[in-house]
């Protein structure tokens, strides 16, 4: 089995990465940050506050997060319906960065994660799949970029899809993620020691994928 995992911050081009990646050999994409999306997005139309621990767990079990892939692209199902585009709204990043620090939630999905991983080749973008969820994967990658860029890149990604957002706001959303996501006591984000670092600051797309595929016999 050929696993690849791709680590790194908010808005550092892991997903274009891993999608070129997955197309050019023609394995799957797994993208992990949707499942804690879909998780988040649970508890926003629960009320649930996604940091109230005792109120996730009342629902955590019984949730179904789903993926199925339609013309090669990743769609998440929760509970049955397609939320691909719902989980792409700005405040669900929130939800899902408090909701993913919960160990029940993080349980249940890296399941989901290693048995996906476990059954065909893929690609997989997240914080802790080199760390945490495939420490054996056959390669491993940490891609960062400068807070400043993140935000840029974030930026005209949400404009392209329509949604409005204040740079600076998103700029502190995405400062407060990364510190969420790096202090968490449960597979926080950091670099596996046997991970290579790209730093994608002034890197074109094009320049990265070719960097990481290099490595890739
Ligand atoms: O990758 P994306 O920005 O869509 O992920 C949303 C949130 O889900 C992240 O901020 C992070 O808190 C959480 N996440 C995680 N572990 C992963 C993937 C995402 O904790 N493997």
């Amino acid at each position: 089995m050929l696993n690849i995992a791709l680590d790194g911050p908010a808005g550092s081009g892991k997903s274009t990465i891993a999608k070129a990646l997955s197309k050019s050999l023609g394995i799957l994409y797994l993208d992990t940050g949707a499942m804690y999306r879909a998780c988040g997005l649970k508890a926003k139309k629960l009320g649930i506050s996604p940091k109230d621990e005792k109120a996730v767990d009342t629902f955590i079990h019984n949730v179904d997060i789903t993926v199925k892939y339609v013309d090669g692209a990743q769609r998440t199902y929760l509970d049955g319906e397609d939320v691909s585009t719902q989980i792409r709204e700005n405040d669900i990043s929130m939800y899902a960065s408090d909701i993913s620090a919960l160990k029940n939630v993080r349980i249940k999905l890296v399941d989901l994660q290693r048995q996906i991983a476990s059954e065909q080749d893929c690609v997989l973008d997240g914080r802790d799949i080199g760390t945490n969820v495939l420490p054996n994967a056959n390669y491993k990658f940490y891609i960062t970029a400068s807070i400043d860029e993140r935000t840029e890149r974030r930026y005209l990604e949400l404009i392209a899809r329509g949604q409005q957002v204040d740079k600076d706001a998103l700029k502190n959303e995405i400062a407060t993620r990364d510190y969420n996501d790096s202090h968490r006591e449960f597979a926080p984000l950091r670099q596996a020691e046997d991970a290579i670092l790209i730093d994608t600051t002034s890197m074109t797309i094009d320049e990265v994928i070719s960097t990481v595929k290099s490595y890739i016999k």
